[in-house]
C-alpha cells in the first residue's frame, strides 16, 4: 500500500511567510515526490524529506502536476544533482516544462506589463525575470488521464484548466486525491484556486466537478495542505466550490 504524506515547505514572499505543500509517496521501492517547488528550493526538499525519515538519493520518480514556476522551480536543480530520478507530467504540460513554448503565467505577466501603472513597471519586469529564470527539464514519461500507476494504486486524472494539461492523482484504496492546483482550501473550504490565472476557467470547472465524482475522505491540496473529512461531505464542498466560483 501506497504511503502518502504531505510536507511543507516555507518560503518569504513580499516580506511575508507562506508555504506550500508538494506529495511524498513512498511505495515498494519507489520513493516519490509530486510538484518541485519554487527556484532554490532543493535544501529546503532535502531536509523535508530527512524530517520524513527519508533521503532525498532514494527518490525515484517526480510526478509533476503542471508547469507553473512554484511547481517546477527546482526541478532541473533536483536532476543536475540527483539524474536518476524519472520526470513524469501531462503532455499537454511537456512543451511548457521542456521550455519550448513560453510559459503560461509569463505569457500573462507579458501581457499585463502593458496594463500597469509607471511605479508597477519595475516590479512587472522583475516578476517577468524570476518566471524566465526558471530552468527547462525532460520529461521521461507521460501521463494521460485515467492511467494507472503504481500496481493500479494510484490513478491520473485529467483536471485541466488552471493550465492546459493540469493532472491530479487520486488513490482509491486510501481515498485520498492530489489535487495540485485543482482546488485550494480558502478559510477551511474548498475552493477553485485563482480563476483571474486559469487558462480556461469553464474546464477548471468541469475538472473540480469530474473530481467530485471520486470518493474522497483526504484531499491534498498544494497550496494549502490537506483537509479531511467523510466522503459526502467533502464531496458537497467540492461541488459547492463548483458554484461559488461565479
Ligand atoms: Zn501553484
Amino acid at each position: 500500500m501506497p504511503v502518502i504524506k504531505e510536507i511543507k515547505l516555507d518560503f518569504t514572499f513580499s516580506g511575508e511567510k507562506n508555504f506550500i505543500y508538494p506529495t511524498l509517496i513512498r511505495y515498494k521501492n519507489e520513493l516519490i515526490l509530486v510538484d518541485a517547488g519554487y527556484q532554490n528550493m532543493l535544501s529546503n526538499l532535502e531536509k523535508a524529506f530527512r524530517e520524513n525519515g527519508e533521503s532525498f538519493s532514494d527518490l525515484t520518480r517526480i510526478w509533476i502536476t503542471h508547469h507553473d514556476h512554484d511547481h517546477i522551480g527546482s526541478l532541473h536543480a533536483i536532476r543536475e544533482k540527483y539524474p536518476h530520478i524519472k520526470v513524469y507530467a501531462g503532455a499537454g504540460e511537456v512543451p511548457f516544462i521542456e521550455g519550448r513554448e513560453t510559459p503560461l503565467r509569463l505569457k500573462q505577466a507579458v501581457e499585463l506589463q502593458a496594463r500597469l501603472s509607471e511605479e508597477k513597471q519595475n516590479e512587472g519586469i522583475i516578476f517577468q525575470k524570476y518566471l524566465k529564470s526558471v530552468e527547462a527539464d525532460k520529461v521521461d514519461f507521460l501521463l494521460y488521464d485515467d492511467m494507472l500507476l503504481l500496481d493500479g494504486n494510484a490513478k491520473v486524472i485529467s483536471t485541466p484548466g488552471h493550465t492546459k494539461g493540469h493532472v491530479s492523482f487520486y488513490f482509491p484504496k486510501e481515498q485520498t486525491l492530489i489535487a495540485g492546483d485543482a482546488l485550494v482550501i480558502e478559510n477551511s473550504k474548498l475552493e477553485i484556486p485563482f480563476p483571474q490565472f486559469s487558462e480556461n476557467p469553464e474546464k477548471a470547472e468541469e475538472s473540480v466537478r469530474k473530481l467530485a465524482q471520486y470518493s474522497i475522505g483526504r484531499i491534498l491540496c498544494y497550496h494549502s495542505g490537506t483537509k479531511e473529512g467523510n466522503p459526502s461531505d467533502i464531496k458537497r464542498e467540492i461541488l459547492d466550490a463548483v458554484s461559488q466560483n461565479k
